[in-house]
């Protein structure tokens, strides 16, 4: 559902490229050009340890003229402790320092600004690239979790005409270590007691502020590997607590079933009819609601994990007594207790006819899904009030 950092070419490469994304209506030309228009001129983000192979890690320090248990020790500073510092590694020698940083840690993400929100217990951050483009990340603790919302790529391309996000088309792919940093650094707050409630444990990760996950597959899996790996190969967060979110890029979904990886798939559903979700989500033209939902069972069969459909409640356009049958209806089609609804009151955007749902019909809409005997939370708003709630994670007119 993206075009990605490379070329207007890739648009020609086959859906479920790992490498190039993919793009909404393809080759049909019946979608407007999401690329920004300066994004040829950018460059890759510097390799980072993270970016790295094992190999490539240790054939580095080779040349750094090291040995290669030196490796190790990075890898327990970066992923054990969350220090990408190489000054402060006593362990580490004095006169190879500066290399090291520069070789493997390059600064990648730079903290612009930081709401805090919740009696400081959200906090939205805006971030700098290297190439001067913006994302941003959430943290949320709860009593008893602390989770992540990270950004895949720079902007999105998919278009969904109620997300701010979507307003801003996509720029770029993000690099594995570029979503890895958004991870360190809230881990670390979180390690240091920096987020109210004291010392804790980042538990949870999710896939949901810019970009469509599965448009950057290949960075996104290299992450979640690292995300889910023990110390000192990952975070060591499980990847039962990871959810990847997707608007239903089919191929992507396939891809990742046959992962084996225990993660969350979370489906952006949004309307119960084709009809609705040709607008809604124009994803929809080029995977039609009936092929994801296949699809999202299918991941279900095989992960044994009930998939979360997400499902952003808009005043008198989805949130009628008819869609809630029709969506359960569709749901109940594949079986029992397979998902989990998450209707999402809407942060309505500035400017925007898309606006929440009345109270009474957000109710009523989960009432029907809970007599329908499906699975159904409304969802947490939390962060709201600073834009960091679903859909609303854009770095508002500042990407180039
Ligand atoms: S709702 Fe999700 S997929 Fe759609 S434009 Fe926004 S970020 Fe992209």
């Amino acid at each position: 559902m993206n075009v990605t950092a490379n070329s207007v070419y890739d648009r020609q490469k086959p859906i479920g490229n790992g490498e190039s994304g993919v793009t909404p209506g393809g080759n049909s030309g019946s979608f407007r050009d999401v690329l920004s228009k300066n994004h040829a001129r950018r460059g890759k983000p510097p390799v980072h340890f993270a970016d790295m192979t094992p190999e490539e890690r240790v054939e580095t320090t080779k040349q750094l003229g090291m040995p290669k248990f030196r490796v190790q020790q990075l890898a327990n500073h970066y992923f054990g402790h969350f220090s990408n510092d190489v000054s402060s590694f006593t362990d580490f020698p004095a006169d190879k320092r500066d290399e090291a940083q520069r070789e493997f840690f390059p600064n990648l993400i730079t903290e612009v600004t930081s709401q805090v929100a919740d009696e400081g217990t959200t906090i939205k951050t805006l971030w700098e690239l290297f190439d001067g483009t913006h994302i941003e990340s959430v943290l949320m603790r709860y009593p008893n979790r602390a989770t992540l919302c990270i950004s895949s790529q720079v902007g999105c391309g998919m278009g969904c005409p109620f997300c701010a996000t979507g307003q801003l088309g996509l720029t770029r792919n993000l690099s594995t270590a570029e979503i890895l940093e958004q991870v360190r650094v809230a881990a670390k707050a979180m390690a240091e007691g920096r987020v109210a409630g004291g010392p804790g444990r980042l538990s949870n990760v999710v896939f949901m502020g810019e970009g469509e996950p599965m448009g950057n597959y290949k960075s996104v899996l290299a992450a979640v590997r690292q995300i889910s790996a023990m110390p000192p190969n990952g975070f060591g967060i499980s990847a039962r607590n990871i959810t990847v979110s997707t608007v239903g890029v089919v191929p992507g979904i396939k891809k990742l079933t046959n992962e084996g990886i225990p993660l969350r798939l979370a489906l952006s559903l949004h309307a119960p009819n084709d009809t609705l979700r040709d607008e809604l989500v124009p994803m929809n033209r080029r995977f039609n609601s009936a092929a994801v939902l296949d699809a999202a069972h299918e991941y279900y069969l095989a992960s044994h994990r009930r998939v979360s459909i997400e499902y952003a409640l808009m005043r008198g356009i989805n949130d009628q007594a008819e869609h809630a049958h029709q969506l359960a209806r569709r749901l109940n089609h594949y079986g029992d207790d397979w998902v989990h609804v998450n209707p999402i009151p809407l942060n309505p955007i500035e400017g925007s006819k898309w606006t929440a749902s009345k109270p009474e019909d957000e109710r009523q809409f989960l009432e029907i899904l809970h007599q329908s005997g499906i699975t159904a939370t409304l969802r947490d708003t939390r962060g709201s009030d600073i834009d960091g709630a679903c859909g609303q994670l854009a770095a508002k007119n500042i990407n180039a």
